[in-house]
């Protein structure tokens, strides 16, 4: 059994405390070796790096992110996400994320869960571009009158000849304005029971009867849209599993969504956390013993989070690389502990967290959601008390 004095088991349930127990994640030399290997890297790559554009130009984003991945790409490091072992993925987002590389932005639905699902799914078709760099990906998964409950998706697609014919509409599609494929779910049979007739498919952007209409987010940014889908041919060879099996596609989809996608973030609100206290030691807040509490209790909880992201890690690593439903335990505390980050930072910084000029405001804004985006709390909650906890199903 492991020492458990880096858990703090408030914030764990009895099974998770188990789990981090027998928890074995020791790294080997080669990992040792790829980890000094990619610090080595960072050192010199970052400092080339074009100036970030602003928050609003989509194109100039699209551009900046998927450059970086070009660069991980021409350096060897673009298939740490799909081919590495979940050890050595892990590694590498803690290294990119202390060293302040550029987050993976528009890349992220090709390269965290479309991706990676493509691949779980035995289909190597559209992965090269991925990790070059060269496309973007977005999620169609969520309609207006599904959600949560997402099974209940209506969009609709009929077989004709060689094509699927699609359509309906989804609603906050992230990045779909600068998008170039999307992972499509849709209903190809109406009579079966809703988690049965959905098939997955992957949705050219450019197609005919394909409109974008952005939705502009609290924090001022349109980075998320409406995409109108009407009577677009997607052709067969685009689906990823059987017709009719694309819930079970999705499960997979989800689990990498909820159990690595947020793995680098993690280590920056460890960044922010350190910034916070130091700030705080400098502008006389540590003397509130209360403002203390709270960052003491945080800087536990992200530890906590951290070693349970190891163990899902852990987990991932015997099971094929396929996170499980521990994912969604580690959602849920994380969401809710980047929220109380940003509000004590306002406590610790005052009007300085208002400063428009720094992230504060918007990085604020944006964690309120953290406990919506890729499934609310609540369905988390449901998740680990019906799959992990074995209580009964709520009705
Ligand atoms: C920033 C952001 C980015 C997003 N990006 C994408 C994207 O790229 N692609 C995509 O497809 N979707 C995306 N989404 C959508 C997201 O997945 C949904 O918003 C989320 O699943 C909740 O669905 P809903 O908004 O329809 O809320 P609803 O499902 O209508 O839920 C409303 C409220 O009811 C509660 N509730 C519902 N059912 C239950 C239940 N059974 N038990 C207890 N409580 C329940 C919910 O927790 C919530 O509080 C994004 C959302 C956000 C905020």
């Amino acid at each position: 059994m492991r020492d458990l004095a880096f858990v703090d088991e408030r914030y764990l349930t009895g099974y998770q405390i188990w789990g981090a127990a027998v928890m074995d994640l020791a790294y080997t030399p080669e990992e040792e070796e790829f980890r000094s290997r990619l610090r080595e890297w960072l050192a010199k790559a970052l400092p080339t790096l074009p100036p970030k554009p602003s928050p609003e130009d989509w194109p100039g984003r699209r551009a900046y992110d998927l450059g970086w991945q070009r660069m991980l790409y021409d350096a060897g490091y673009a298939h740490v996400h799909w081919d590495a072992s979940p050890t050595t993925r892990l590694i590498f987002l803690e290294e990119t994320e202390t060293a302040g590389a550029p987050y993976v932005g528009a890349g992220f639905v090709g390269l965290l869960h479309a991706g990676p699902t493509i691949a779980a799914e035995g289909r190597a078709r559209w992965l090269p571009p991925i990790l070059r760099g060269e496309e973007a990906w977005c999620q169609g998964f969520s309609e207006p009158d599904a959600g949560s409950d997402l099974a209940a998706l209506r969009t609709r697609a009929r077989r004709d000849g060689d094509d699927y014919v699609v359509s309906g509409s989804k609603i906050w599609t992230s990045h779909a304005e600068v998008a170039d494929w999307c992972e499509l779910l849709v209903r190809t049979d109406t009579a079966a029971p809703k988690h049965r007739g959905i098939t997955w498919l992957v949705l050219p952007m450019s197609a005919p009867g394909v409109t974008v209409r952005p939705l502009r987010t609290l924090a001022g940014s349109a980075e998320f849209a409406e995409v109108f889908l009407d009577e677009v041919r997607v052709p067969v060879g685009n689906r990823v599993g059987e017709e009719n099996d694309g819930w079970r596609v999705t499960m997979v989809t989800l689990s990498f969504e909820r159990g690595t996608a947020f793995v680098g973030e993690v280590v920056a609100c460890r960044r922010v956390l350190g910034e916070l206290a130091r700030a705080a030691r400098e502008n006389g807040c540590w003397d509130d013993p209360v403002l203390r509490r709270r960052l003491g209790r945080l800087n536990a909880e992200f530890r906590a989070l951290w070693r349970l992201t190891q163990w899902n890690v852990s987990e991932a690593e015997v099971s094929g690389g396929v996170p499980g439903v521990g994912g969604s335990v580690f959602k849920l505390r994380y969401s809710h502990a980047r929220q109380e980050l940003y509000e004590v930072a306002g406590d610790v910084l005052g009007v300085e967290s208002l400063d428009l000029e720094r992230p504060w405001v918007i990085d604020r804004l944006s964690s309120l959601s953290y406990t919506i985006a890729a499934g609310t709390s609540q369905i988390q909650r449901n998740i680990v008390a019906e799959r992990i906890l074995g209580l009964p199903k709520g009705r």
